[in-house]
C-alpha cells in the first residue's frame, strides 16, 4: 500500500502510526484468511481490496470529490443509503472494528464504552484512518446513549448531522422516521448542492436493492447441507460492503453467488459433512473483527448466518420501488428500515422472531449470542433470546468479549465445549 503515502500525507494522516497498523493487517488477514482451503475464487476480489484497504476505495472516492461529489460517513443501518445517493453522493461506512484505534477513542471515551464506539472515536482523533479522514460529513444517529455522547465529542472535530430515532415502532414512530429521513434528505440535498427528485430516488432505491439481493443470494448459498463457503468468507463480503460503491458490490456479490450456486450443484464444500451449523446472533462485527469467526471455524463448527448488522440486518426487506412522490418513498423508505431490529427498541419481540426464523431457514444446531462488552442493550437483550432459544430447544451459548485477544483461549474453550456438546 505503499503507493499511497502521499495521499496520506494529504490527508493530514498520522503516517507513523498507520505504518504499524499497515504492519499488522496482512498477518492476521494471513493467519485468518489465507490459511483456509478451497476457497470460492470470486473471494479473489475481496482479498484484492483488503491488501490495497486503506489505499484503493479511499482514492477512489477522493477522485468524486474532485468531480464535486460529496462523502457521507455512516455507522448504523438505520441511516437510508438511498438518500445519499439520489443526490449524486457517497456513502461509506465507519464502524471501527480494531483494538488498534480502542486506546485513541479511551482518551476522551469511558474505558466503559462499548469497542465500536470507542474504535470509531480513536480512528478519527488519532488519524489513522483514510475513511474517517475523507469523509466530507459524518451522520449519527441516538441508537444507544453511548453513541449520542461520542457524537458530540466527534462533532467538535468534524461536521455531525444527527438523526433522531424512535425508541418504539408504532405507527406513529414509522411516520416520524420519515420526517427525520425527509429532514436528512434536505441536508443531503445543501450538502451536494444536488436536488432529490422522485426519479432519481427511485434509481437510488432500486441500486441499493439490487445489493441487498445480492447480498441475500450468497447468504442463501450456505441454508442447505452443502456448505460452499466459510462464515468468515460471508462476513468479509458483508464488512467491505458497507464502503464499496453499491452497483459494484451488488456485481462482486452475484458473481459469488453464483460460484456458490454451481458448487452446491457439484457438491464442493468448505467443510466436512455432518460439520456444526451456529447462527450468530447479536452486535456487529465491524472489519477487521474476525475474532469468534475464526474460533469458531477452527472449533468444529461453521459460522451459516448472522443475526447482526453485519448480517441479515443489513439487507434483508426492500424498499418499494412503485412510489411516485418523494413522501410516499419516504414512508416506504422507513417502513423498511423499520424493520430492522436492533436491541434500542422496545418492546423488541421481532428481533427475537427473526433469530427464531433464521435458526430454522438455516437448519443450525446451535445459536451463539454475542455482546461487545459494555453494550448494555443487548446485554440485557441476550435474556430474553436465550430464554426463547431455550423455550424452542435450540442449543444456545451467550458469551461477551471485545476486540483485543486476551480472552481467545477462554472462548475457544468454551465454544469447543459447546460444540462438542451439540452432538
Ligand atoms: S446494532 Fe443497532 S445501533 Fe448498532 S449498527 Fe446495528 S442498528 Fe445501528
Ligand atoms: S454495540 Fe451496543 S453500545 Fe456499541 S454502538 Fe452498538 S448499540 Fe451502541
Amino acid at each position: 500500500m505503499s503507493d499511497y503515502v502521499q495521499m496520506w500525507k494529504d490527508l493530514g494522516m498520522d503516517l507513523e502510526t498507520h505504518d504499524a497498523l499497515c504492519q499488522v493487517l496482512p498477518t492476521a488477514f494471513g493467519d485468518v484468511y489465507l490459511s483456509q482451503e478451497n476457497r470460492p475464487e470470486a473471494m479473489g476480489f475481496w482479498d484484492f481490496v483488503v491488501s490495497e484497504i486503506h489505499g484503493i476505495r479511499p482514492s477512489e472516492l477522493i477522485e468524486a470529490q474532485k468531480n464535486g461529489r460529496k462523502v457521507f460517513g455512516t455507522f448504523c443501518v438505520y441511516v437510508p443509503d438511498e438518500v445519499v445517493i439520489a443526490a449524486d453522493g457517497i456513502v461509506t461506512g465507519l464502524c471501527g472494528g480494531s483494538q488498534f484505534w480502542v486506546p485513541g477513542g479511551e482518551k476522551v471515551l469511558p474505558k466503559s464504552t462499548c469497542p465500536l464506539i470507542k474504535a470509531s472515536v480513536g480512528a478519527r482523533l488519532d488519524r489513522t484512518c483514510p475513511f474517517f479522514r475523507i469523509a466530507d460529513m459524518y451522520v449519527g444517529e441516538t441508537t444507544c446513549d453511548g453513541k449520542k455522547k461520542a457524537w458530540e465529542i466527534l462533532g467538535e472535530d468534524v461536521p455531525m448531522y444527527i438523526m433522531d430515532i424512535p425508541q418504539m415502532k408504532r405507527e406513529k414512530d414509522i411516520e416520524k422516521w420519515a420526517q427525520e429521513i425527509a429532514a436528512f434528505a434536505a441536508v443531503v440535498e445543501e450538502q451536494t448542492g444536488n436536488k432529490i427528485t422522485v426519479e432519481k430516488l427511485n434509481d437510488a432505491i432500486r441500486i441499493i436493492n439490487e445489493k441487498r439481493k445480492a447480498m441475500a443470494r450468497v447468504f442463501a448459498a450456505t441454508k442447505g447441507k452443502n456448505l460452499p463457503i466459510s462464515g468468515k468468507d460471508r462476513l468479509l463480503m458483508t464488512q467491505i460492503a458497507f464502503f464499496d460503491d453499491p452497483a459494484r458490490c451488488a456485481q462482486m456479490c452475484n458473481k459469488l453467488a453464483d460460484e456458490l450456486d454451481e458448487r452446491n450443484a457439484k457438491g464442493v464444500r468448505v467443510f466436512p459433512a455432518g460439520t456444526k451449523r451456529i447462527l450468530l446472533s447479536g452486535t456487529p462485527l465491524a472489519i477487521p473483527n474476525w475474532k469468534l469467526h475464526h474460533i469458531i471455524e477452527t472449533s468444529g463448527a461453521a459460522v451459516v448466518c448472522e443475526e447482526m448488522c453485519t448480517g441479515t440486518r443489513y439487507f434483508e426487506n426492500l424498499v418499494e420501488e412503485d412510489k411516485t412522490t418523494l413522501e410516499d418513498q419516504y414512508m416506504a423508505l422507513s417502513r423498511r428500515y423499520m424493520k430492522n431490529n436492533c436491541a434500542c427498541f422496545t418492546p423488541n419481540t421481532g428481533r427475537i422472531d427473526d433469530i427464531l426464523r433464521l435458526a430454522k431457514e438455516y437448519e443450525v444446531d446451535g445459536v451463539i449470542d454475542v455482546n461487545l462488552k459494555f453494550c448494555c442493550l443487548y446485554d440485557t437483550e441476550g435474556y430474553t433470546v436465550e430464554k426463547a432459544l431455550k423455550d424452542a430447544g435450540i442449543p444456545v451459548l451467550g458469551i461477551e468479549t471485545d476486540y483485543t485477544d486476551t480472552d481467545a483461549e477462554q472462548l475457544r474453550t468454551r465454544i469447543e465445549a459447546f460444540v462438542e456438546m451439540l452432538g
